[in-house]
């Protein structure tokens, strides 16, 4: 266990888009972001936030998603698992997962967690339930046999503050995100409730949101936890992820 907070980051696999996937009208060549998860080292315990895909989504380097397609994939090495033990952390350590949301590209990894009690949103477990489609919510990602946390809205993990867990929805129906109170400030982990800054630049919505209310108030929130200092890291933003360090304490 940590001795103060600590906050690592690990990309868990590729997204590939057109940019007007995340931007209506954004024209160009297809991106590719991460499908990120966080390590949330605490000194009363281990969450981790979002997991990355199922084993169904690995590919081979030689049999890759053409650059122009679009989709997800993860190669060797990149499962959260790995990840983990990269940094000498068991998988069996983590007490703590906390998805985003249930998309297959956030909690496809969670049965590598066996130990973990699963923080959702009541509202999320509910629309996974009733949405049930492949590549979209699929029971076999979600339904790994742990402890499920449900709550309603907000959740201060640890009880002094530093790990809240706070209500974005839009994207999904119960999506979540979490806000870690690090020694230098405070850092949004977003996961898709934003996919990219642009999206909060332009202050646009992807066509992929459930609730396009809730959507346009979840982004008027991150732009005022923005405009006061909060670092954001969007979802699946591959030009700000260059910009990220893995496998070290985030500064
Ligand atoms: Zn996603």
């Amino acid at each position: 266990m940590a001795e103060s907070l600590t906050l690592y980051a690990f990309n868990c696999g590729w997204f590939q888009c057109k940019p007007g996937y995340f931007v209506e009208g954004d024209e160009g060549d297809y991106l590719t972001g991460p499908v990120p998860s966080y390590l949330i080292d605490h000194p009363k315990g281990r969450a981790l936030f979002d997991t990355g895909m199922g084993v169904r989504y690995r590919r081979d380097f030689a049999d890759a998603l053409p650059a122009d397609k679009f989709g997800l994939q993860w190669f060797e090495g990149m499962d959260v698992a790995t990840r983990l033990k990269a940094i000498d952390v068991a998988p069996d350590s983590i007490d703590w997962v906390i998805n985003s949301h249930l998309h297959i590209d956030h909690c496809g990894g969670n049965a590598y967690l066996p130990n973990a009690t699963v923080i959702l949103q009541r509202r999320e477990l509910d629309a996974a339930r009733e949405g049930a489609a492949p590549g979209v919510y699929e029971a076999i990602d979600y339904d790994t046999g742990q402890p499920v946390k449900a709550i309603d809205g907000e959740h201060d993990l640890f009880g002094d503050g530093t790990v809240r867990i706070v209500p974005t929805h839009g994207h999904t129906p119960g999506h979540q995100s979490v806000i870690v109170k690090l020694a230098k400030g405070e850092v949004l982990l977003a996961g898709d409730c934003c996919y990219t800054e642009r999206n909060l630049d332009v202050m646009v919505l992807p066509r992929a949101t459930a609730d396009v209310g809730e959507g346009m108030r979840t982004f008027e929130r991150l732009a005022a936890q923005r405009a006061k200092g909060t670092r954001i890291l969007f979802g699946h933003d591959g030009r700000q992820w260059a910009t990220i360090r893995e496998n070290i304490p985030f500064e």
